[in-house]
């Protein structure tokens, strides 16, 4: 699909795609029943080196490109299950790559192994019940005692949040506004986390949770970067978490494109195929050029941020278009299924379900346009 992939990514694939038709997909209705994906499966992926591949090499990492990310989420998204490649996300790119890029030597150190070796699982707490698109809004607040933060507050929608070893949360530590936030890891066992599993209508094999913080105690050694600079961390990890979603989005197209084509073939109405329709052969046509586009400038993103130039606007145009149109290629897709396409069974109507999640997870398409909108000059005010 991408250009330019070398021999080592599609070695890479390969193994990915072996690991998921024998020991994922079997599992994937049972742990979209359960709510969560096993603690085995970030084990099993910890030993084939799959969990660390951006992270850095000598912490047990594999120092590589985005193009590995993005050839994970689509093999793991062949699963059908999306809550499934959301799960390793959140642990491997969301919760992980912060600590990595801010953390210091010694936490890196305690942190990253486990991470890279599945062995602890990560999760990213910036959500709040009064501050989601509005991250310089969150109340959590850490105050300095001695050799401690003390942690009071709540997050909400976190994903691995039940799960979870650690939490990379957003805390306030200064006064209001993006100036007075930081980044601190809670260890799940701190006295007075407490953490209740959400029921969601899609995703579901993605743990999502509510957490409360009561005085809850975490060294200072645990903060990532300066104090009060987590505001700039956060921002700047929104670009490779928008081009997971973006990647993410693109594979549900194709899944549900692709499981349309099938049943258009298969099934008979009037005693004709559906696919004799030319409606039908015209709809599957607009949802194919839908898919090339959305992949087109997912990929250009992507290569933008391989070569070292991530680009806000690029990820946000990505993630704005590739999720807005995962909701229309569902419909149209959808439609065809008839009655089927209401059915927990039916792989198209689970790619439905979870389909209505992207358009809000890191960041809004009203955010995404926002970005896009100050990117090219168009808020008042602003110097081009
Ligand atoms: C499945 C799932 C998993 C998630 N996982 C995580 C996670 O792991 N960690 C985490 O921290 N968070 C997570 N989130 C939370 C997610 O990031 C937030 O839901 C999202 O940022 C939106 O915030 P909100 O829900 O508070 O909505 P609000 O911010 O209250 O927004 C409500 C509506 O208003 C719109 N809006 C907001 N601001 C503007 C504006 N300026 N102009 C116009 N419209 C606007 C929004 O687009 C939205 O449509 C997850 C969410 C979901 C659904």
């Amino acid at each position: 699909m991408q250009a330019g992939l070398s021999d080592e990514h599609n070695i890479f694939r390969n193994a990915v795609r072996d690991l998921v038709e024998r020991e994922v997909k079997p599992h994937v209705l049972d742990w979209e029943r359960a709510g969560e994906v096993p603690r085995s499966l970030f084990e099993t992926l910890g030993e084939l080196g799959f969990l660390g591949v951006r992270l850095p090499v000598e912490h047990g990492g594999s120092g590589l490109d985005f193009w590995y990310t993005t050839i994970l989420i689509q093999e793991f998204m062949r699963t059908g299950s999306v809550g499934v490649p959301v799960a390793i996300m959140a642990h491997a790119e969301f919760g992980t790559q912060l600590i990595a890029a801010a953390g210091s030597d010694e936490l890196k150190a305690e942190l990253l192994p486990a991470a890279i070796a599945g062995t602890k699982i990560a999760a990213l707490g910036v959500s709040e019940p009064n501050a989601g698109s509005d991250v310089a809004a969150i109340r959590t607040r850490a105050v300095r005692d001695g050799a401690d933060y003390v942690i009071n507050g709540s997050k909400t929608f976190i994903t691995n949040g039940t799960i979870g070893d650690f939490i990379t949360t957003a805390v306030r530590t200064g006064g209001p506004g993006s100036g007075g936030v930081s980044l601190l890891v809670v260890p799940a066992t701190t006295k007075g986390l407490a953490r209740n599993r959400l029921k969601k209508i899609g995703t579901h094999a993605s743990d999502t949770a509510e957490l409360y913080f009561e005085d809850c105690r975490v060294p200072v050694r645990y903060l990532l970067g300066e104090e009060n600079a987590g505001f700039g961390l956060i921002m700047q990890g929104f670009t490779a978490e928008r081009l997971v979603i973006s990647v993410i989005a693109t594979m549900q197209m194709r899944m549900m494109w692709e499981a349309a084509r099938e049943h258009g073939h298969d099934r008979q109405v009037f005693g004709r195929q559906l696919l004799d329709f030319q409606v039908w052969q015209h709809r599957l046509a607009d949802a194919i050029t839908t898919i090339e586009a959305a992949e087109t400038l997912t990929f250009r993103a992507i290569g933008s941020f391989v070569r070292g130039e991530p680009s806000d606007q690029l990820a946000s145009m990505a993630k704005l278009f590739a999720t807005e149109s995962v909701l229309d290629v569902a419909r149209e897709c959808g439609q065809m299924f008839g009655g089927m396409s209401h059915l927990e069974e039916c792989l198209m109507a689970r790619l439905y379900r979870d389909s209505l999640a992207m358009t809000i997870g890191a960041g809004s398409s009203e955010i995404m346009r926002e970005i896009i909108a100050r990117s090219v000059g168009l808020v008042p005010g602003m110097v081009k």
